[in-house]
C-alpha cells in the first residue's frame, strides 16, 4: 500500500516487452493448467514453516491462509505450494514485435505489473523495467494520492490472484499428495522446486480441483544449514540436505 499523501502515479504500457523476459510468474491453479495446456512450463515451489496458527498481521495472515496444514515428524507445519510459469529468456507467448501473443488470456500477474501483487508494497517506478515515458503525467492514473489502485483491470487482477491464492489452498494440499511431494524448504531460507511432466500435472489438477482436501503428512525439510537442521529437530521436525533430493532441486534465497 502506498502511503497516504504519496504522489499520484500515472502509467501507460509502451509494450516494450522488457517485463516479459526470464520470469517465474505466480499462477492460480486454473492459470497453471491453462499455461501447461498451451505448452508452457510450470514449476512448483514448495516452502513451509512451523504452524503457529493464524497471525494477526494482515499480510502474514494472507500467507498463512494461502498455505495448508502438514506434518513433519511430529511438528505441525504450514506448507505453501506456489505454481509458477517458468521461462528463461523471452516468454514463449511474446511476439517478435513485443506484443503479448495471448493478451486476452494472459495471467493475472501479467495484468498487475508494474503494480505490486502485495498490497503492503509501495510501487516504485525506479525499481520497474518500464521506460520513463510509460510514467508520463498524461497517462491514465494507476494509483491515487491515498495509495489506492484506480486502474480497474489492475485492481481486479490483484483481487483475483489474492483470492485464488487462498481458495486454491485446499486443492494444492491434494495436488501435493497426488504428485507425491514430501520435500519442502524452510520459508525465507529457500524453495524446493519441482518440475512435473505437463501431462501428469494437468491430470493431477483435474483430479484434485473440487475434491475433498487432503492433509499430506511426512514432510521433510531440505536445508544445508546445520543451525536450521538443529532447530527443526528440536521442534520435532525432520530434515535432510539438498544433495538428498532426487526429483527436485533446492533454490536458496539470496538476500538483496
Ligand atoms: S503471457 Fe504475455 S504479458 Fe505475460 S509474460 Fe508472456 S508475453 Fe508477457
Ligand atoms: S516493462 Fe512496463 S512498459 Fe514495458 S511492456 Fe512491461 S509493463 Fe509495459
Amino acid at each position: 500500500m502506498t502511503t497516504t499523501g504519496a504522489p499520484v502515479l500515472t502509467f501507460a504500457c509502451t509494450a516494450c516487452g522488457r517485463c516479459c523476459q526470464g520470469l517465474r510468474l505466480p499462477l492460480s491453479i486454473r492459470e497453471a493448467r491453462d499455461w501447461s495446456e498451451a505448452g508452457g512450463v510450470v514449476e512448483l515451489f514448495c516452502e513451509a514453516a512451523p504452524d503457529l496458527g493464524p497471525p494477526d498481521d494482515p499480510a502474514a495472515l494472507h500467507r498463512w491462509a494461502s498455505g495448508f496444514a502438514g506434518v513433519s515428524g511430529t511438528l505441525p507445519i504450514r506448507v505453501r505450494l506456489m505454481l509458477v510459469a517458468a521461462f528463461d529468456g523471452p516468454c514463449p507467448r511474446l511476439l517478435p514485435d513485443m506484443r503479448c501473443g495471448a493478451y486476452a488470456e494472459r495471467p493475472s500477474a501479467c495484468r498487475i505489473y508494474p503494480a505490486e501483487m502485495r498490497p503492503d508494497r509501495i510501487v516504485d517506478p525506479a525499481a520497474k523495467l518500464c521506460p520513463p515515458e510509460a510514467w508520463s503525467p498524461d497517462a491514465p492514473p494507476l494509483i491515487d494520492a491515498a495509495g489506492r489502485i484506480v486502474d480497474e483491470e489492475v485492481g481486479g487482477a490483484i483481487a483475483a490472484l489474492t483470492d485464488a491464492q487462498q481458495t486454491d489452498a485446499a486443492a494444492k494440499a491434494s495436488l501435493a499428495q497426488a504428485l507425491g511431494l514430501h520435500a519442502v524448504a524452510l520459508a525465507n531460507e529457500g524453495s524446493v522446486v519441482v518440475l512435473p511432466d505437463g501431462v501428469r500435472l494437468r491430470a493431477a489438477i483435474d483430479a484434485v480441483v473440487g475434491a475433498p482436501a487432503a492433509a499430506p503428512a511426512g514432510w521433510r525439510f531440505v536445508t544445508d544449514s546445520a543451525d536450521t537442521a538443529a532447530l527443526i529437530a528440536d521442534a520435532g521436525g525432520e530434515s535432510g540436505p539438498a544433495a538428498g533430493l532426487t526429483e527436485a532441486t533446492y533454490r536458496a534465497y539470496v538476500s538483496a
